[in-house]
């Protein structure tokens, strides 16, 4: 939405240039990565109640430094040109600092998914996935969509199946789309992923007294008090494991018909349920309600989690943010200006392109397991739970012999002894990667004094791997 130009991709490119400006790369190599690559604009019409409807969608590859490239589709109004190449130039710096070997690019559709019903969102989309797939815009080798605003897993599995029709002989066709549910090639742990990922995201940066320290925190996540704006698939899944396994207490979300506030903290299932039954926050009981949703963006908290749209927090509303810490759940919702602004008043923002990075990586997971044929964990499983046996067998066995046997407690054998399973690998594998992208990002953050913040140092990572990756190719 906003940016230096006022644009949502002028807003992404002034915190690139802000990067590059610290790097030393040549200047046709900054417009190279800099600049998206591709942008297909179809206009389809579909026969639905009787007339012919026109709708208009996007696929942008923003890099192809990596093949395929990766990105959502959202289906939203507001969706154009400019939204779906800055989110396209986004997941090209996040699947870059995840290490999630693809190019990025991103999908939108110009729709109120509210406005049909399934079976006609059905035939929209298929009519759309035939539009990409035709021109290898959808490909498990090429271009592999994922969910985003307004999508989910019945989409992908319309996607999927659109192209498994189209291209019969592919073996790999389960590939051309992730986030699809768990009975049609899906990944355990994809749904919750981004929000997971958020979670891990805080944990590890909770682990560094310095880092906390910059944004006037200390201790654990307990009892920290968190707002939410957006309780929809991402900011859901944040603050319920935020709130039941960290001790953090929700005290504000933001929805769409306005906010409601409770110090003692929301109960999360809660608030969702009485979304799905009254369609807002409004009268959910014990909790202060307002209309002005945006207006508790700018409430004292210890944490703000924007998980909803871009540009929310702008030039106008960013000197009154008071929270110290800003986790970007959401993609671009901190504008180029805000940035500044708020890294002025000396707030920590973890940005877009680490935050939100769960989802590209379960996806990327999804991708191996559905080229591999195989779901994670099934070969060495019982294996894994065989050997643990054989330890707790052999341990039992010495303590008998001693003065004073003991005893291993139930609890212990129980966990101890259970083989991981497929989300006990995803999660391990997010949590790994969510703790390694940190890690990279903290030490430029650290150890280079013209880096002041953790976007910067996330942007030059990724910067410098892209760069070696064109490098690497003679570019
Ligand atoms: N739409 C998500 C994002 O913005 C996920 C993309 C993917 O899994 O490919 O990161």
């Amino acid at each position: 939405m906003q940016g230096k130009q006022g644009g949502f991709t002028a807003s992404v490119n002034a915190m690139y240039d802000k990067a590059v400006g610290l790097m030393d790369l040549s200047p046709g190599l900054v417009e190279k990565i800099r600049v998206c690559n591709a942008t297909y604009t179809v206009r389809f019409g579909v026969r639905l109640r009787g007339e012919i409807h026109t709708f208009t969608g996007y696929r942008s590859v923003h890099s192809e430094h990596m093949e395929p490239v990766k990105g959502g589709i959202r289906f939203s109004l507001a969706v154009n040109q400019d939204e779906v190449e800055a989110l396209a130039a986004l997941m090209t710096f996040k699947c870059a600092l995840a290490e999630t070997p693809f190019g990025g690019s991103k999908g939108g559709l110009c729709i109120d998914p509210n406005a049909w019903d399934a079976h006609e969102l059905e035939q929209i989309t298929r009519r759309f996935a035939y539009e990409l797939i035709k021109r290898d815009l959808i490909s498990p080798a090429q271009n592999v969509p994922a969910p985003d605003m307004g999508t989910g897993e019945r989409e992908m599995a319309w996607i999927a199946d659109q192209y498994k029709r189209m291209k019969t002989t592919d073996i790999n066709g389960n590939a051309c789309v992730t986030g699809k549910p768990l009975n049609s090639g899906g990944i355990a742990g994809r749904v919750e992923a981004t929000g997971r990922g958020v979670q891990y995201a805080l944990q590890e940066f909770f682990r560094h007294p310095e880092d906390k320290g910059k944004a006037g925190l200390s201790g654990t996540l307990d009892g920290k008090r968190v707002i939410v704006q957006g309780l929809g698939n991402v900011g859901y899944h944040a603050a319920k494991f935020l709130s039941e396994e960290d001790g953090a207490l929700i005290t504000g979300v933001i929805e769409r018909d306005g906010a409601i506030y409770s110090e003692a903290g929301l109960h999360v299932d809660a608030v969702q349920a009485h979304i799905r039954q009254t369609g807002g926050v409004q009268g959910f009981p014990g909790a202060t309600y307002t209309a002005d949703g945006a207006a508790l963006l700018e409430a004292e908290c210890d944490i703000l989690i924007p998980a909803a749209l871009e540009g929310v927090i702008h030039e106008k509303n960013a000197v009154n943010v008071q929270a110290p810490l800003i986790i970007e759940a959401a993609n671009g919702p901190v504008t180029a200006e805000a940035n500044d602004i708020l890294l002025a008043k000396g707030c920590v923002i973890i940005p877009d392109l680490y935050a939100n990075a769960g989802g590209v990586t379960v996806s990327y997971f999804e991708w191996v397991k559905n080229l591999s044929h195989i779901r994670f964990g099934r070969m060495e499983r019982r294996a894994e739970e065989a050997r643990h046996q054989r330890l707790v067998d052999e341990l039992e066995r010495l303590s008998a012999n001693t003065a004073v046997p003991w005893k291993l407690s139930d609890t212990f054998k129980r966990d101890y002894l259970r083989g991981a399973g497929e989300l006990e690998l995803v999660r391990s594998g997010l949590d790994d990667t969510m703790r390694g992208a940190y890690r990279a990002m903290r030490e430029v953050w650290h150890d280079r004094g013209d880096v002041h913040d953790l976007r910067t140092a996330g942007f030059v990572v990724a910067i410098s791997r892209i760069a070696s990756s064109y490098q690497a190719k003679g570019l």
